[in-house]
């Protein structure tokens, strides 16, 4: 028949690139805005940190998480997520290219979709966009370093920042006077700065802004009344029973030390 028969065309096919992730390594997609410098300040984004921002990024990753498969873990902090694939995965046959682009394009979509619930008034200017790239990791060390580099990064960042949207809301300065005054500054006196010109103790800076977000799956136990209909009674019974449903949860934790991945080590079990 007509439809069996392959066309003369067909050959183009074998142009496409093999692009099949190694067997057993861990597949991290991370995606981040694209030109968010410029994003945050058309949508007036609270500096440094913007609390409806960062839920924003979180829920699209949890929606990343529950529409597509085998992500045993997430973490994300300012414009990027990471995402984590089961090592022994074989969805879609383990093409990157088709990893990538589902997650990408899941998330630019759920951002715009779920912009108004995070926002309200402040309108959406411009439709954003997001990079990706692909990192395969062959242990589990190499993962939990990947995964520590992220969160170090979010710190060195979110410490930088706090002083310098100090020295600029607070003292006054000019980017470019906040940014000399930073140069060349240890962590240890941005610490200082923030503790004796403004009163602020850097570790009690809220968790999400200095660790990120950490999601996991996670079981829970909801106790729900249903209604049932017993065939011998006419009435409707309500009975109480306990679902147990896995829920993809936001921490805001420390993933550096080895605590975090003794309390829940069935992330790398699998
Ligand atoms: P690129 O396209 O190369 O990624 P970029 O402008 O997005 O360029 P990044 O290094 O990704 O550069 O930096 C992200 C920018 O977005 C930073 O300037 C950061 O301050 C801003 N940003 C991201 N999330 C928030 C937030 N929740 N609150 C305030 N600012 C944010
Ligand atoms: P996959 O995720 O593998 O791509 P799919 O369901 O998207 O699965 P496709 O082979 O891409 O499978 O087929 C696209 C489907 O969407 C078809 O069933 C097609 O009928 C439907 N579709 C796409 N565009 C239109 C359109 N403009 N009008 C009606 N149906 C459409
Ligand atoms: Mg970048
Ligand atoms: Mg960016
Ligand atoms: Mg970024
Ligand atoms: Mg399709």
């Amino acid at each position: 028949r007509l439809s069996m028969a392959k066309s003369k065309f067909e050959y183009v096919r074998d142009f496409e690139a093999d692009d099949t992730c190694l067997p057993n390594c861990w597949i991290v997609v991370r995606l981040d805005g694209r030109n968010f410098h410029r994003f945050s300040e058309q949508h007036e984004f609270k500096k440094p940190n913007d609390d409806r921002a960062l839920h924003l990024m979180t829920k699209c990753a949890q929606t990343v998480m529950q529409e597509l498969e085998d992500i045993a873990i997430a973490y994300g902090q300012s414009d990027e997520y990471s995402f984590v694939f089961k090592k022994k995965s074989r969805w879609f046959k383990r093409r990157a290219s088709k990893f990538m682009t589902h997650v990408v394009s899941q998330f630019a979509s759920s951002y715009v979709f779920y912009w108004k619930d995070y926002f309200k008034d402040q309108q959406l200017m411009y439709p954003p966009g997001f990079d990706g790239r692909i990192v395969l990791y062959p242990s589990n060390q190499n993962l939990k370093d990947y995964l520590s580099w992220r969160q170090a990064d979010c710190h060195i960042n979110n410490l930088y920042n706090t002083v310098f949207w100090m020295l600029v809301q607070r003292s006054g300065l000019t980017p470019v006077q906040a940014q000399d005054r930073l140069q060349g500054t240890l962590a240890g006196d941005k610490n200082e700065i923030l503790f004796s010109e403004f009163n602020i103790n850097y570790n009690n800076e809220p968790l999400m802004y200095r660790k990120g977000t950490v999601l996991i799956w996670q079981k829970t136990n909801e106790v729900v009344t249903k209604k049932i209909k017993l065939p011998k009674e006419a009435e409707e019974k309500e009975v109480e029973v306990t679902r147990t449903r896995t829920k993809v949860v936001p921490l805001h934790c420390d993933i550096i030390g080895d605590q975090f991945w003794e309390e829940y080590p069935e992330i790398l079990a699998e």
